[in-house]
């Protein structure tokens, strides 16, 4: 009978289903994402988008029952069959550019790792970095491992209370509700591994994350044997004190390393991603000196094998801890296995022989890995300058510290709207490629299911966005809007839940809240003070004019998490929040509450401009501009991280010059008079220029060499490929 599907079928498609959602593969195919989200749409949204949680509330009875209707199996049998096509591929970038590391996969390191909203395990930049590494790692077909810890409560959750001040509160992560699997041993016993600490020993066990062709194992220390103490080193992100930070990088660092033995896994490289992950080049040591080696020859062959990352010019982003904190907890690490704390102490120091100095994660780090990098070009001269004294006999450009431009994973950057856009793009670019490429019904089929995700990072296709043919203005100028409308829409739900007032006047009054045809300004990160969040509002009064201009009006949208601890962020916080509430920026500016990386989905795609303020040189960086490019979102930022490397005049906005001051007073200063005369001078104008069909012919001329300069190149599609060309395949 036509239609009817078979026992067979649904059998396979129910059992399939089941592997896609324990794959975090669906975080970037958004066809799964809209199959799950449609089998139950409450528990999609209540649940925070977890396929996983969806496959728990849909009973297998109901899920075979609906596989009878063809339209949903045939949607089911896309996504099972591009999920498929994609974990079979061979013909990888890999498979012909890093053959070696097929076998010998890259153990990649890192104390937080961010994918997507349903496991919030990370901190901000650094972690979502390293999930993005992650997906395109396994994109790229390369051998990869990462190891990470399962915070059981996760990053807090950000609330604000009755005075604008951000309290924390945490929600306990539920492992069987999470797309993250036990690792057993061959008799389905949990594998366990113990790490000296302190006077006793912690015990770990693990939980995999199947991130597409690779994988992410996340150390758990809550197990029934370890004292309490134990087992909440693994309670939260970046939790306590120092000696729960030094504590909880000795299991990352030592236990990750036994935990890969223990698998049977031999790293051909192990990538240690910030300073917090050195510990793992310590474990190497041990186990060469275990094996018999000298001491010196030990650090060799460590070096051989070691490459690091550092991801910050703060100060206090370098983890500093006591000889006296360092020798409680390593004293019985070091006593078992009969290691000379004292030299272990002075690998950790800039001078060996100075007892007053600290040790420091990130100085082991660049003692005991082969190779180093930092994150842009200007990064890598600022931190060339600042471990200069490691190696000073060495004029300043020779310290072996290189740069790698970080990178974002694009396709999952794209949220729904964003990537059907692509994707038709990309087909009407395939279709018309030539006869060279076959465009039978069968490879445009996989091209539209598979394989537009690889072919999307070809910079000709971004090329082709710079011709009005290709795509019109009109074109360009709808996606915008489309963009910009749902995330007013997507703001005024957040801000009506957020405010716990629910009479029907409030729904109208919320709705009122911002303008869909304004200039919509996006600033969303971690508040770090050195971000200086409010330094737009540092002209307070010119801006609310400009808020309330008639014809050319601008809005803010600002989101972000200040530390728990860092009471002048929570200030910034409090400020901004308070001039949304009480200023006349009110219904023209909101804070959203909570961010992660949901919302900044949301926010990178439906703003109009992406605004950045770091006090240079302090952002190593930054990513989240990157993630705009790719919805059409200017950039107006500081010329610090990867903007600066970016911006070519034709592309975005800069704020300042190429350089900056000693002084922070008159820096800001500069910064804030900078800020304001390029949005009054080039933003507004540029934005609101329209001709006699309404369209910012400029302006989209501005997006248009974004899409071509930006999107390529700033992915982690070609970071990954750096990285193993540059570090991984000369290990
Ligand atoms: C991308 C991202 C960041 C990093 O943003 P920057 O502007 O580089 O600081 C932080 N948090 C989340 C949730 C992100 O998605």
């Amino acid at each position: 009978m036509a239609g009817a599907v078979s026992k067979a079928e649904v059998d396979r498609l129910v059992k399939e289903l089941r592997r896609v959602a324990w794959n975090l593969w669906w975080t970037w195919d958004y066809e799964a994402q809209e199959l799950f989200r449609d089998l139950s749409p409450r528990c999609w949204q209540n649940l925070y988008h977890n396929a996983v949680a969806v496959l728990r509330e849909v009973s297998d009875y109901e899920l075979r029952v609906r596989l009878q209707d063809p339209e949903l199996a045939a949607r089911a049998r896309r996504v099972v069959d591009s999920f498929d096509a994609y974990m079979r591929e061979t013909a990888t970038w890999a498979s012909t550019n890093a053959p070696a590391l097929l076998t010998r996969p890259v153990a990649y390191f890192c104390a937080e790792v961010g994918f997507h909203e349903t496991l919030p395990i990370a901190a901000g930049g650094l972690g979502v970095l390293a999930g993005d590494h992650a997906r395109s790692a396994s994109d790229l077909g390369l051998g990869f491992v990462g190891v990470s810890l399962f915070y059981r409560e996760g990053y807090f959750q950000q609330a604000i209370d009755a005075n604008n001040w951000q309290t924390e509160y945490y929600n306990v992560l539920n492992p069987a509700a999470l797309p993250v699997q036990p690792v057993l041993d061959a008799t389905g016993e949990p594998i366990v591994c113990t790490v000296e600490l302190g006077m006793g020993k912690a015990r770990v066990h693990a939980w995999r994350v199947d991130v597409g062709r690779a994988q992410v194992y996340l150390l758990d220390a809550d197990r029934p044997e370890n004292e309490q103490l134990y087992r909440d080193l693994t309670l939260h992100v970046y939790g306590g004190d120092s000696t729960t930070r030094v504590m909880q990088e000795l299991l990352l660092g030592v236990g990750g390393v036994r935990l890969l033995r223990a698998l049977g896994i031999k790293p051909a490289v192990f990538h240690l991603n910030e300073g917090h992950t050195a510990f793992v080049a310590l474990e190497l040591l041990r186990e060469k000196l275990v094996e018999g080696l000298s001491f010196d020859d030990a650090v060799r062959a460590v070096r051989a094998q070691c490459v690091f990352t550092t991801h910050t010019p703060v100060e206090a982003g370098h983890d500093r801890f006591s000889a006296e904190l360092l020798e409680y907890a390593m004293h019985r690490y070091c006593a078992e296995w009969k290691l000379p704390f004292e030299k272990i102490l002075e690998l950790g120091r800039v001078e060996p022989q100075n007892r007053v100095e600290p040790f420091c994660m990130t100085v082991l780090a660049l003692r005991l890995a082969g190779a180093a990098n930092a994150v842009s070009e200007l990064h890598g001269r600022v931190s060339r300058r600042m471990w200069h004294r490691l190696w000073p006999d060495k004029p300043v450009e020779h310290v072996p510290i290189g740069h790698i431009t970080n990178g974002v994973h694009t396709v999952g950057w794209m949220k729904g709207a964003v990537a059907k856009f692509w994707r038709r793009k990309l087909l009407e670019w395939y279709s018309k490629l030539g006869t060279n490429v076959p465009g039978d019904a069968s490879t445009q089929e996989r091209v539209a299911q598979t394989e537009w995700k690889q072919l999307i990072h070809t910079p000709a296709f971004w090329e082709r966005l710079a011709d009005p043919e290709f795509v019109s203005d009109e074109e360009l100028w709808a996606f915008r809007y489309h963009l910009r409308r749902e995330l007013i829409e997507f703001a005024r739900r957040r801000l009506l839940r957020q405010q716990h007032v629910h009479t029907p006047g409030d729904y109208i009054r919320f709705d009122a809240l911002l303008n869909p045809d304004a200039l919509t300004i996006g600033f969303a990160r971690r508040f770090a003070t050195y971000k200086r969040a409010p330094l737009v509002f540092h002209q307070l009064e010119n801006i609310v004019k400009l808020a309330h201009d008639k014809k050319r009006p601008i809005q803010f949208i600002f989101a972000g998490k200040a530390h728990p601890r860092d009471h002048d962020g929570k200030r910034f916080i409090q400020y901004i929040i308070h001039l949304s509430k009480y200023s006349p920026l009110q219904g023209h500016l909101v804070f959203i509450e909570n961010y992660d990386v949901h919302v900044a989905r949301q926010m990178v795609s439906g703003c109009d401009v992406w605004l950045n303020t770091p006090r240079r040189p302090l952002e190593a960086c930054g990513t989240s501009g990157m993630k705009a490019a790719i919805s059409g979102c200017l950039n107006l930022s500081i010329l610090d991280g990867w903007w600066r490397e970016a911006y070519d005049g034709t592309n975005g906005f800069a704020i300042g010059q190429d350089t900056h001051v000693e002084s922070v007073e008159e820096q800001d200063r500069i910064d804030a008079e900078n800020l304001y005369r390029v949005l009054t001078e080039e933003v507004i104008p540029c934005f609101y220029d329209r001709d006699e069909h309404g369209i910012p012919r400029k302006w989209i001329q501005k997006m248009r060499r974004a899409f071509v300069t930006i999107v390529p190149r700033f992915s982690t599609w070609r970071m990954v490929q750096d990285y193993t060309r540059k570090y991984y395949l000369t290990k």
